[in-house]
């Protein structure tokens, strides 16, 4: 009788065992996506990121963070204008008047908070890259795993700073990153723009394959014509990239999201509106 019970659990375990793994393979990990806006600017003269095209002529650019609900837990692509920039009456000016002038008509903690998150609720997050645009809040998730390229983190700052506070937990890749294990979420080595620079590949159930392109591309004329701008790391580097990202997208029939452009964004859906 003993005997017959623990053979009917293990078989129950067993069962237990197989449907978990049919569960994971059937139902895709990630359940849906929100665009948060992460800051809103314009440029002074567009052509310092497509050399030669459109000189002087000024353009407005708009900053996402995107942050995605994962069955294992929350995931944070990029965290924008640093929300202390929504204080400033007059916004954040550049030293150069080429470049952007940024705003920060909404908070980064206040979307959360109107999502019901707490900082401490986001499981990981990753940056495309450190320029300020993107590492603007890193810190509001003191304990949140960050995922960023060995190439990146390691990148000297101004008057040699690191580019992160060493407390942060950090993962540092020399590649790509399937994050969740499950194919959903996978971080994509495009280094050029910044020595470590990197773009997200997300699966959506309904909405199919998604990029996000960090800042391999700014908006999507450079992208079409594969410009790279005057401000950036290693040109061949960027180039191979982009190359690496259309060629991704086509396997994976994905859509192109370009973190600053306007166009795009102004025919997307924002938070607290989602994509699943
Ligand atoms: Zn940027």
């Amino acid at each position: 009788m003993k005997r017959a019970s623990v053979f009917l659990a293990t078989l129950l375990s067993v069962f237990a065992v197989v449907d978990l793994g049919q569960a994971q393979s059937g139902k895709p990990g990630v359940e849906r996506l929100y665009i948060l806006n992460c800051g809103e600017g314009v440029a002074g003269d567009v052509s310092r990121w497509s050399p030669g095209v459109n000189e002087g002529k000024s353009m407005d650019f708009v900053d996402n963070c995107y942050l995605i609900k994962h069955a294992q837990g929350w995931f944070l692509w990029d965290t924008g204008i640093p929300d202390a920039v929504a204080a400033m009456p007059n916004g954040l000016a550049p030293a150069d008047s080429k470049a952007i002038h940024w705003r920060r008509p909404k908070t980064l903690a206040a979307q959360l908070d109107q999502l019901g998150i707490k900082p401490a609720d986001i499981k990981g997050m990753a940056v495309s890259h450190t320029h300020p645009d993107h590492i603007g809040n890193v810190e509001m998730f003191p304990e949140t795993m960050l995922y960023v390229q060995k190439a990146e983190y390691e990148w000297p700052g101004a008057n040699n700073q690191p580019r992160f506070k060493p407390e942060h937990p950090v993962t540092k890749l020399e590649g790509d990153r399937d994050i969740f294990g499950d194919g959903s979420v996978t971080i994509l080595s495009t280094p050029g723009h910044t020595p470590g620079h990197q773009s997200l590949l997300v699966k959506l159930p309904k909405t199919g394959a998604l990029m996000l392109s960090g800042d391999a591309a700014h908006f999507k004329d450079n992208w079409d014509n594969r410009r790279v701008p005057s401000i950036n790391f290693n040109r061949d580097q960027t180039l191979a990239s982009m190359q690496k990202m259309s060629e991704t997208l086509t396997k994976e029939k994905a859509q192109l999201w370009i973190n600053h452009d306007k166009a795009q964004r102004d025919g997307l859906r924002m938070s607290p509106e989602f994509y699943d």
